[in-house]
């Protein structure tokens, strides 16, 4: 059954509109059947019209009324001002885009049904940007899908391409038909489900769909569950057919000489861990673990000691980072700890000079390098160990599957395949981590080193920038070091990327005397890391920086940490963000400027998202809002923070039906494997992979 197209409203032109197809396609919306599985995150009731004396602030309505006035203006900037009645009250629409032919539509006269939030204000009620039609047409039976999207894909497109695909997809049933359902309600078939969530009746309950406790939802959500146990279930059974190298700990070593030398003490948690991984790598099946631990909690050092296990054992072993900065980071702190013990490690990056490179090539393969780090260069071709023996990805979610399975492949001895460790600061509850990753065995570091002191969070509006500079000239003054980080949005990068430079200038004339860098994504490498370490050793002050040094950066003597245009950032990104000041000991803050929309206010959402980030500092805490706020649907968002995989199913909510799908999973396998290739396929298409690696 075709899914009913919903009325669409002529929109406005944004300067956005270009590419909907590349949006697409970049979204993971490729096949029919990812368009019928992109689930709306909201719905509009479209299905009545509200009197303008009964819409209150703040609220999403549908009107129809008459265009008393309209005055488009020039200066101080291009808008068109229409007053609309509908006898109730009146109501200021404002534009500041709009083509000839929708002005014309909006002359006074005019009967108009317009959609958009009511504000209040000092012009009275407005909307700004609403959509609008002629009024008098039917009224939509069904609640209008507001779909996850990004700003080159207009609603009115993505819906049409949604309907499109789910009249098209495959919808056949997978679940083999001993599948017992776990939940009160009757099982929804797929196809009623989808076709449900697409379009509900305006009669259902709103809170049903919105908490996602519907039955239509619940099936979905189970379906998707189902989809990662598979995927994780097949993986796991590919390998156990493999074997690895048995490192054992040998007492007086490297492990243990690393441990005597180190400038502080272990934490419980990172002992604790640390002994997890050696049981791991002690037993000749390969290791398969992802070592949770929130920002700053100190994840490499306990990658080091499992490093020295490895060495001792007479192994090699390979940490690879997703950016040259925070490999070279890693670089510099594991020589400066290892270097004194005699243990020669080699750095391969994609910018080093041919010569070096091909220096550190040769100590490779002669095995002299015991231990590698660097970028995604570790993993080219060419690059041949003497014999790996333990792989550990950091940031691991940043990786692609292809680069974690090349790793693997570095193993020469067929057969054989290193130990793998993965980390990530993106924890999730070690038990629900658990059952989630049937795949993977999890340790977490839950515990921060002592002496740490909390970084208080501000949210603070753009228009009060000036406090914010005296606040940094006041912490470098006081011998501090201050981050500054500007969005970098992928649609307008260069404009980003002007506002950037513009902002150093700015500071940098506010701050006479003091050395302020800028550091972008698009610089040559050679200079990030001129910039880095200036930064790094204290003669520079201030640091403006595109996100770059969103992962891993380390420099304990930075205490201030302004991010601007805070509520474009995801929470998860802020957190990472904000775990690079407060590594000291000195007093930390970090302030979080909002901007405000033309002529607006920040949304409810975006408040109640900086609101969040203030209160707490729980790096579990951040994600589960993050996700409670945008909606699970965000898929972009949960990938960029490193959260798992999963669009619909919420851990902390649905744990029966992953309980569910865990208990389905095996005997699926074991029985019905064409349906469960099938049931793989359809969720996780290419994706599938992401997940055995
Ligand atoms: P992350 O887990 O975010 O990768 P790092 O490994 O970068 O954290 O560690 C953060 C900082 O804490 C580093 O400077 C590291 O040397 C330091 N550190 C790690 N473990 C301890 C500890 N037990 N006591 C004190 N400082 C520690
Ligand atoms: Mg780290």
């Amino acid at each position: 059954m075709p899914a009913p197209e919903s009325p669409s409203f002529v929109a406005p032109p944004t300067k956005a509109l270009s590419m909907p197809q590349k949006a697409l396609r970049k979204m993971g919306l490729a096949r029919d059947i990812d368009l019928a599985l992109h689930l709306p995150l909201r719905y509009e009731d479209e299905t009545h019209i509200t009197r303008l004396s009964d819409a209150h602030d703040g609220q999403s309505v549908q009107i129809e009324a008459k265009v008393i006035a309209a005055q488009a203006s020039l200066r101080p900037r291009k808008q068109l001002l229409v007053t609309v009645d509908d006898g109730s009250d009146t109501c200021t629409l404002r534009f500041f885009s709009f083509y000839p032919a929708q002005q014309k539509a909006l002359s006074v006269g005019a009967q108009i049904r317009v959609r958009g939030e009511i504000r209040g204000g000092f012009m009275g009620r407005t909307m700004m940007h609403p959509s609008f039609k002629p009024a008098g047409g039917e009224l939509a039976t069904a609640l209008t899908p507001i779909y996850p999207t990004v700003a080159a894909l207009p609603q009115a497109y993505l819906r049409r391409a949604v309907a499109g695909g789910l009249s098209r997809a495959e919808l056949s049933e997978t679940l083999p038909p001993q599948a017992r359902w776990p939940g009160p309600q009757k099982l929804m078939s797929l196809r009623q489900s989808l076709v449900f969530l697409h379009h509900p009746s305006p009669d259902v309950s709103m809170a049903a769909l919105e908490d996602r406790s519907h039955p239509a939802w619940q099936r979905l959500k189970a379906e998707e569950l189902l989809a990662q146990q598979l995927s994780q279930l097949t993986a796991k059974q590919e390998r156990q057919h493999l074997r690895a190298p048995t490192l054992v700990h040998k007492a007086g070593a490297l492990h243990d000489q690393l441990l005597q030398a180190l400038p502080f003490r272990l934490t419980a948690a990172q002992h604790r861990v640390g002994q997890e991984i050696a049981q791991d790598i002690a037993h000749n099946a390969p290791m398969h673990r992802l070592l949770q631990g929130d920002v700053g909690a100190g994840k490499t050092v306990v990658a080091a000691l499992a490093a020295m296990l490895a060495i001792d054992a007479g192994w090699q072993c390979a940490l690879m980072a997703p950016t040259e900065i925070l490999a070279q980071q890693h670089f510099k702190k594991l020589v400066d700890w290892l270097a004194p013990l005699g243990v020669q490690v080699a750095w391969l990056t994609g910018s080093q000079k041919k010569k070096e490179r091909t220096q550190m090539l040769a100590l490779i393969e002669s095995g002299q390098a015991a231990l590698v780090v660097g970028t995604h260069a570790v993993i080219q071709e060419h690059v041949r160990f003497k014999n790996l023996a333990l792989a550990v990805i950091d940031e691991q979610h940043r990786f692609g599957v292809a680069q974690r399975l090349a790793l693997r492949e570095k193993m020469q001895d067929a057969g054989m395949e290193p130990h793998l460790l993965m980390m990530t600061a993106t924890p999730i509850p070690r038990t629900l981590a658990m059952s989630y990753y049937a795949d993977l065995e999890v340790s977490v570091i839950d515990e921060l080193p002592p002496g740490r002191t909390p970084v208080v969070t501000k949210v603070i509006s753009d228009n009060r920038r000036e406090e914010v500079v005296q606040r940094i000239s006041a912490q470098l003054s006081q011998g501090r070091q201050v981050y500054w980080v500007c969005p970098l949005i992928e649609e307008s990068e260069a404009l980003d990327l002007t506002n950037a430079t513009a902002t150093h200038a700015d500071l940098s004339a506010a701050l006479p005397g003091v050395s302020v860098g800028l550091l972008h994504s698009r610089m040559p490498v050679a200079d990030k890391r001129e910039i880095m370490a200036q930064f790094t050793q204290g003669s520079m002050g201030v640091l403006v920086s595109t996100t770059v040094i969103e992962v891993g950066v380390d420099v304990p003597n930075a205490s201030l940490m302004v991010i601007e245009h805070a509520e474009r950032f995801g929470l998860s990104q802020l957190h990472q963000l904000r775990g690079r000041v407060g590594r000291g000991s000195a007093a930390s803050a970090c302030v979080l400027l909002f901007g405000t929309p033309e002529g607006g206010r920040l949304s409810q959402t975006a408040r109640e998202r900086l609101r969040a980030m203030a209160q707490t500092h729980d790096g579990f805490e951040i994600a589960r809002r993050d996700l409670e706020i945008r909606g699970p649907g965000e898929f972009l968002g949960a990938r960029q923070s490193g959260a798992p995989m999963l669009r619909f199913a919420d851990l902390s909510v649905d744990i029966a039906l992953l309980e569910w799908a865990r208990a389905l999973a095996p005997d699926m396998l074991a029985k019905h494997p064409a349906l469960a290739e099938q049931h793989i396929a359809r969720w996780l298409g290419g994706k599938s992979e992401y997940l055995k690696a």
